[in-house]
Formats: structure tokens, C-alpha cells, sequence
């Protein structure tokens, strides 16, 4: 993420993510468009829907099988607060075959920082080609989904209930962070796991 700015180009998913897929360049140029979260299923072939989800102009829908992210974390580094607009990235991690985009790869845009392109090339930022909502960060086999743009139905209350499932469980590169982040949650200097543990302050704790 360094010289980018964007965390994605640093491997962000957990490295089982990447190790054991085919090299990018012996997929055919438009074979992600057929394989999840991209390739159109019906409703059966995708099996019971969990959670919904739009951009703000409504364009892009979206459904996810899982109930519960395998993971969930907010990303302090830069990158994502330039391309969020926000103090942080809050990212759960869903398997790729999780997630199913109700109209395929249409009406999406890419955004590889590694890459420096438009074209679909993982790690990649996903967003809305018309409103410019941010979706996910797309790996190769999990995407990184901001729980913003899921409906969460019913009232405030239950709406917050809903949320539990979606807790991150740390904080990463919050020594790149705004504000500090009184919650008790571990937090990571960098990648979680692979960076020194800070406390809430920022402050290296003994690890
Ligand atoms: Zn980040
Ligand atoms: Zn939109």
C-alpha cells in the first residue's frame, strides 16, 4: 500500500486468498464476468438470500447468501480515506461466491491502484459507473464488502441488532488513522497479524 495509497495492492485479505488460484494471465480477458459474485444466477442456483444491497442511485443490486462476514475490520491507511472520502475503511470479508450482482458486470467500475487501470484486474475497487458509490474491494477469491450500501431493514433499533453481525473485529494501519478509536478492539500498526498491536492511543503494546 505504500506507494499506492491504497491498502488493497498490499494483499488486505487473509493469504490463503490468493495461494492457491491460476495465475491471473491464464484466464481468458473476460472469464471473471462468468464466475462469482459476477456471473448471473437465478435465484435458486444462488440459493436462500440473507442480506440486499444497492448504491445510493439504485443502479447496481446486489445479494449475499452469508449471513455473517467471515471477517470484518476498519482500515485507517490513507488510500482509503482518499478513496472513501471517510476517516476509514470499514470492509467484511465475503467469499466471492457469497455475493451475486443481480445485473453481472453491468453498470460497474473498476479501479485497480496496483495497476493503475479501469480494467478488472484483482485486486480491484468496485463501484457504481453512474453514482460512483464504492461496493467492495475484489480479490480473487473474497471481496471486501462495505456494509454501508446492505438495506438493513426494520427500525433503528433492530437495524443496529442486525449490525452485530458486522462488528469488525480490529483495526488495521492505525497508525495512519485521523482520530483515535476508543473501543477496546485490537488494532494493528499495519496488516493485522503481521504489524505491531497498538493500544487505542496509538502506543506500541508489548506483544
Ligand atoms: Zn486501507
Ligand atoms: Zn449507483
Amino acid at each position: 500500500m505504500a506507494e499506492m495509497g491504497i491498502c488493497t495492492t498490499e494483499n488486505p485479505l487473509p493469504s490463503p486468498a490468493f495461494t492457491n488460484n491460476l495465475p491471473e494471465d491464464t484466464l481468458h480477458e473476460e472469464d471473471w464476468k462468468h464466475r462469482p459474485p459476477y456471473h448471473i444466477q437465478t435465484e435458486k442456483e444462488f440459493g436462500p438470500i440473507k442480506w440486499k444491497g444497492s448504491c445510493q442511485c439504485g443502479r447496481i443490486t446486489y445479494v449475499l447468501k452469508r449471513a455473517q462476514p467471515l471477517n470484518s475490520k476498519f482500515c485507517h491507511c490513507r488510500g482509503c480515506q482518499v478513496m472513501h472520502g471517510a476517516p476509514f475503511q470499514w470492509a467484511a470479508i465475503f467469499h466471492n461466491e457469497d455475493i451475486s450482482f443481480t445485473k453481472g458486470s453491468s453498470g460497474l467500475a473498476f479501479f485497480s491502484a496496483g495497476h493503475n487501470s479501469q480494467k478488472h484486474e484483482t485486486p480491484t475497487k468496485v463501484s457504481c459507473d453512474f453514482c460512483h458509490t464504492l461496493i467492495m474491494d475484489e480479490g480473487r477469491n473474497m471481496c471486501l464488502l462495505f456494509p454501508q450500501s446492505i438495506r438493513f431493514q426494520g427500525s433503528q433499533n433492530e437495524q443496529r441488532k442486525q449490525l452485530e453481525a458486522f462488528k469488525p473485529s480490529c483495526h488495521i494501519f492505525y497508525e495512519q488513522r485521523m482520530f483515535d478509536f476508543p473501543d477496546g478492539t485490537p488494532k494493528w500498526s499495519g496488516m493485522d497479524g503481521r504489524s505491531q498491536l497498538l493500544d487505542d492511543s496509538g502506543q506500541p503494546i508489548d506483544q
